[in-house]
């Protein structure tokens, strides 16, 4: 099998709900690797804002002289060269963000070729993975909105839930404490303020949520501040989590060498695709330090089955327009990992089509 052409498509997306500081959808980049025997490896990254669509469209198109007439089983000898080819432009931000649509489309490509499920690929630990849902609990929401979402995610059949806090300090614990009401002391809630506070601000709210034995405070500060991210780690009983925003597996050890987060949480398209992030996550686990991907939950779902510090996927549903098959709960309120080849979970092209821009 030869790949014979890398085919992009931007798509825009509008999200089921306003997530509190004005956004309203993403642009989407999506890759597919053609290949000689029509089989077609899918991937792709969100470009969030309309501005950054082009360019990263471009960025992702400029790597396909490094995948024509390559057999999908040497997907490595890409990995092996992009990283040096994009290093003009330097190893963050776009460069590595079109490394990562291509990588994930050349493992979804691998799998197609194997007749695997990717996480079997990477051999899988599990068949089912514990989620928690991300989106409904949004700040752009009133108390009350957010106790009925939090309710439709216990419907749904949830077992951990997120909530999204501001820097209102009064007004995130008041959301925490609602949530925690209606799902009671069994359900796992964490919460997420989005880098809202500074350093002692954090410390001072993060004693405040302590009574809500939260699984995880998330980016309670910038995330460029990793020492002020270590004080707060130190400070509190309450685990932080934090590492999304930054880049590659160097980014996910610059965080462990400081003690900047007690759980990390590489980011597919930050890490550059499926290949990277798999050394990010074996570099927290030299740490003894566990791992949850950062949303992109149809294709992180196989690195969470795959890696046995990975410990829960983030169910987001922005993304599930592109899909064709639906994230499933099994009774415990886990992620089934799919069987099906590739990602298992394929692109739905009518509805890309209606996406297209
Ligand atoms: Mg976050």
């Amino acid at each position: 099998m030869k790949i014979t052409r890398l085919r992009c498509e931007a798509v825009h997306i509008p999200f089921p709900q306003p997530i509190g500081h004005g956004m309203r959808g993403s642009d989407c980049v999506l890759a597919y690797l053609e290949t000689d025997e029509g089989i077609v490896g899918e991937g792709f990254i969100c470009t969030l804002k309309r501005e950054f669509t082009k360019v990263l469209y471009e960025m992702v198109k400029s790597l396909e002289p490094l995948v024509v007439g390559l057999d999908p089983k040497m997907s490595g000898s890409f990995n092996a060269k992009a990283w040096s080819s994009v290093g003009f432009i330097g190893v963050a931000g776009a460069s590595v963000m079109g490394i990562a649509a291509v990588d994930c489309a050349l493992w979804d490509l691998r799998g197609k070729q194997a007749g695997m499920n990717v996480a079997h690929l990477f051999g899988a630990a599990a068949t089912s993975v514990p989620v928690y849902a991300s989106g409904g609990l949004w700040r752009s929401l009133s108390i009350d909105e957010v106790q009925k979402q939090a309710d439709l995610h216990l419907k749904r059949g949830y077992r951990a839930m997120k909530v999204r806090i501001g820097n209102d300090p009064d007004d995130a614990v008041a959301r925490v404490r609602a949530v925690r009401e209606v799902i009671g002391p069994d359900v796992a809630l964490m919460t997420d303020p989005h880098q809202a506070y500074g350093v002692a601000e954090a410390i001072r709210l993060g004693r405040r949520l302590e009574q809500f034995n939260l699984t995880w405070f998330e980016e309670p500060t910038s995330p460029e501040n990793h020492a002020g991210e270590a004080a707060i780690a130190a400070a509190l009983d309450t685990p932080i989590a934090s590492g999304e925003s930054v880049y590659t597996s160097r980014g996910i050890l610059a965080m462990l060498q400081q003690r900047s987060a007690d759980i990390l949480m590489p980011d597919l398209q930050r890490m550059g695709g499926p290949t990277e992030f798999l050394k990010a996550a074996h570099v927290a686990e030299a740490y003894d330090t566990p791992i949850s991907p950062h949303h992109l939950h149809q294709m992180s779902i196989a690195l969470v089955a795959a890696l046995p510090n990975a410990i829960y996927l983030e169910s987001m549903p922005w993304f599930d327009p592109l899909y064709r098959d639906e994230l499933e709960l099994n009774a415990e309120g886990r992620a089934v990992v799919p069987d099906r080849p590739g990602w298992g979970f394929a692109f739905d092209n009518d509805a890309i089509n209606r996406l297209k821009i």
